[in-house]
């Protein structure tokens, strides 16, 4: 019998960063399982700390002065076997802490104490058949009835003004139950049946691959519209019969509303979605559903990777190629990994999808660690838009000193005059992007931060996109006091702006930061788009992926070199991903689609082969310069961010680091040390940003060597130096 418990507290320090030794009091022996929250005696004062117990042993070497457990906490373990094997790996992999990882499987809402919300809801007694009913009663039934609605009590009074006292009648001699019972706090909405198809004969050929392979890991690359979701959808189905759930991963909170509402709408609403704009109680409830197996199937963001499904079958991760999949907070973890990882702790099978794979997934279906299915069609018959790109500098020539090429006018025009749909993608929000002198050239900046402000149309602000910092707009140049202040670049408020402009009886939808902040707006966006309430959806990436819009035949791309010219080996790829993705949006119905693509480098190959939907070549151009140049899939990138008000402090600490670690790896000839120097962005919030890049073949045993080093040697500034480490970040700026 286990004597001994082996836990980690709950608490954030670096240095409680241990897994501690308990003795099991008589009470709880046999009762104490792996995974279970307790309640510990912690530290010289004894203070009581909550701890989960990831380890059990029969004995322990010295068992004087080992303190007891003080009690468990919840009814059940809220960690599985598996899970603190993941727990164990993920500390390894992402340099973090055991409580960090503990924490994205457990969330916030599960510990902090957060009840089931319960509620009084009403519905028909067995008192009613038969009987005749007078007013005021007549009205509360048929309202119940039908519409078939479970009402809690008071509410359904206050919003029907109905007396509380007739319902209490109406309870009191059996017309109405009335009962208590938990509710979901998260979105009752209720869907429309979404029919299920039959599938074609692609679609069949890969499900069948799937559930007969003896393997457990795809890559779907299959063409924007080629009915992905079918095939994931008929997977989750053959999970069910067999007992077996399923995660479906989305890269952005945007796509949630479709969906939900497809997998609502096929299978019921007992689907589980999980993101980060949930309240802590409906996180709650969510993760409580699937722990209590009230839900078979989960919809969510990267850390619905988690959750906590006792029998999971499959693992969907759709637009696999998105960086959104990649936490920049810790643990720092990849959904992608962790899934590679669960599938073999959980023998489930994982599913990523994409029209646009990733390098890295792609290169893996090379050397058969995936295994790749290709379809090269639309699902329902639909060709692949047109695709036209224009070259802006021509348009200039040519006397055009719009927003909007020619052909992308013409073509607005033509979709409005047929009442179709149109789509305009610009990265970049705002009104301006930047604003400065022309006289003397002083660019207005954040003063907190090392980017220009952007101008908004509503207010007269300017905002720094890093820190949200507003400025007010000074018409004068702060710098030499001339009155020539001008503004350049475009955003999508403006976009907006010019197309009401031109086009005054077109109704305009904006998708953006901006416009999504409130809980249920990208749910209105997307209902009323669908529903055709406007005729042009203008958005930055949000309406770029996954949406799927029948009456869409239009799709213009304002400004293709946004994403080329960042200083990350993986513009070319983000490019090529966004260019190809947006223009999937167009002609996904009955009707042709066009894509008019406005660039002014329009001889860069990435944007021909987005433009030709050319993956293949854009691939084979892009593994070999990965390869000539060392970077992922052929080696690792590790990078050590280190941040500070004191800029002065930053730079001696971070040299030192440096030249402690490039002694260190002298002698390694497999991997190579970049800088110190300062960030893409050098300054955020008042916190200077410097980093340290090493590159190259980096194995687990190197990367812990490396991480124990930077925190020793920056452990006595360690309260005014914020040090990051992060292994191949989606992001390197
Ligand atoms: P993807 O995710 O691959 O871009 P979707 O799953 O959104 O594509 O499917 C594109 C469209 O094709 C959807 O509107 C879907 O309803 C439709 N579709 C999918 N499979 C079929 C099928 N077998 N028959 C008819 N239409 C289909
Ligand atoms: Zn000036
Ligand atoms: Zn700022």
């Amino acid at each position: 019998m286990y004597q001994y418990a082996g836990v980690v507290v709950n608490n954030d320090s670096v240095q409680v960063d241990k897994i501690f030794t308990y003795k099991i009091p008589t009470s709880l022996l046999g009762v104490l399982q792996l995974g279970f929250r307790v309640k510990v005696p912690f530290g010289r004062g004894n203070r009581t700390l909550d701890a989960f117990v990831l380890e059990l042993y029969e004995q322990c070497d010295s068992a004087i002065n080992i303190k007891e457990i003080a009690n468990i906490c919840d009814e059940m373990p809220l960690l599985k076997i598996t899970d603190i094997e993941l727990v164990k790996v993920m500390k390894k992999k992402y340099l973090c802490t055991y409580l960090e990882c503990i924490k994205v499987i457990i969330p916030r809402g599960i510990t902090k104490g957060i009840k089931k919300k319960t509620s009084l809801l009403l519905t028909i007694g067995k008192q009613i058949e038969g009987k005749f009913l007078n007013e005021p009663y007549k009205n509360i039934y048929d309202l119940i009835e039908l519409n078939k609605m479970k009402y809690n009590k008071n509410e359904f009074s206050k919003n029907f003004k109905l007396s509380l006292s007739s319902i209490n009648t109406m309870i009191k001699h059996g017309f109405l139950i009335s009962q208590e019972v938990t509710i979901n706090r998260y979105n009752q909405k209720h869907y429309a049946k979404y029919e299920e198809k039959i599938l074609n004969e692609k679609q069949r050929q890969s499900v069948d691959f799937i559930m007969n392979s003896k393997k457990n890991k795809f890559l779907i690359h299959g063409v924007t519209g080629s009915g992905k979701t079918e095939i994931y959808m008929k997977l989750v189905s053959y999970m069910l019969k067999e007992n077996k759930q399923s995660i479906i991963l989305i890269p952005e909170i945007s796509l949630t509303p479709q969906m939900v509402e497809r997998f609502k709408g096929r299978f019921g609403p007992e689907i589980a979605v999980f993101h980060s704009r949930l309240s802590d109680g409906e996180r709650f409830d969510e993760w409580m559903r699937v722990k209590l197996g009230n839900a078979q199937i989960a919809i969510g963001a990267r850390s619905a990777i988690f959750l906590p499904f006792e029998n999971l079958g499959l693992i969907v991760i759709d637009e696999e190629h998105e960086a959104s999949y990649k936490s920049d907070s810790d643990p720092k973890f990849d959904a992608r990994e962790i899934a590679y990882m669960k599938c073999e702790l959980e023998n489930c099978k994982l599913i990523l999808g994409s029209a646009t794979p990733s390098v890295e997934s792609y290169y893996r279906s090379t050397i058969n660690e995936l295994s790749l299915i290709t379809i090269n069609e639309r699902a329902d018959g639909a060709a692949m838009p047109k695709v036209e790109i224009v070259d802006m500098r021509e348009e200039l020539m040519n006397n055009n000193r719009s927003i909007f090429s020619r052909s992308l006018h013409d073509g607005i025009t033509q979709c409005l005059s047929k009442n179709e749909q149109v789509i305009l993608f610009l990265n970049r929000r705002g009104f301006s992007t930047f604003v400065s002198c022309r006289k003397c050239g002083y660019v207005f900046k954040c003063k907190k931060c090392d980017i220009s402000l952007t101008y908004h149309n509503a207010g007269e602000y300017l905002t720094c996109h890093y820190c949200g910092e507003k400025e007010k707009i000074s018409k004068v140049c702060p710098s030499c006091g001339s009155s020539y202040v001008k503004y350049f670049g475009v955003g999508t408020e403006k976009i907006e702006q010019e197309i009401n402009r031109i086009f005054p009886s077109a109704r305009t939808l904006r998708m953006d930061f901006d416009t999504t902040r409130k809980k249920n707006s990208y749910e209105y966006i997307y209902n009323t788009f669908k529903s055709k309430g406007a005729d042009i959806l203008i958005g930055t990436q949000m309406v770029a992926k996954g949406l799927d819009f029948k009456d869409v035949t239009l799709v213009g791309v304002i400004a293709a070199d946004l994403s080329l010219n960042l200083p990350d080996y993986r513009a070319f790829e983000r490019t090529f991903q966004l260019l190809t993705q947006v223009s999937g949006r167009s002609g996904r119905g009955s009707k042709e689609g066009k894509v008019v693509i406005q660039t002014y480098s329009a001889d860069e190959l990435t944007i021909k082969y987005a433009a030709s939907n050319d993956y293949d070549s854009f691939y084979k151009n892009e593994i070999m310069m990965r390869e000539a140049m060392d970077y992922p899939p052929f080696a690792s990138i590790l990078v050590i961010t280190m941040s500070s008000e004191n800029e002065n402090m930053l730079i001696k600490n971070i040299q030192n680091v440096g030249e402690n670690l490039k002694y260190k790896i002298k002698d390694n000839n497999k991997i190579i040390l970049l800088g110190p120097c300062t960030c893409g962005v050098s300054k955020i919030k008042n916190f200077y940003r410097w980093q340290i890049i090493i590159k190259g073949d980096i194995n687990q045993t190197i990367a812990l060597e490396i991480k124990n080093s930077v925190y020793e040697l920056v452990k006595n500034v360690y309260s005014s130096i914020r040090v990051s480490i992060d292994i191949n970040p989606s992001n390197m700026i």
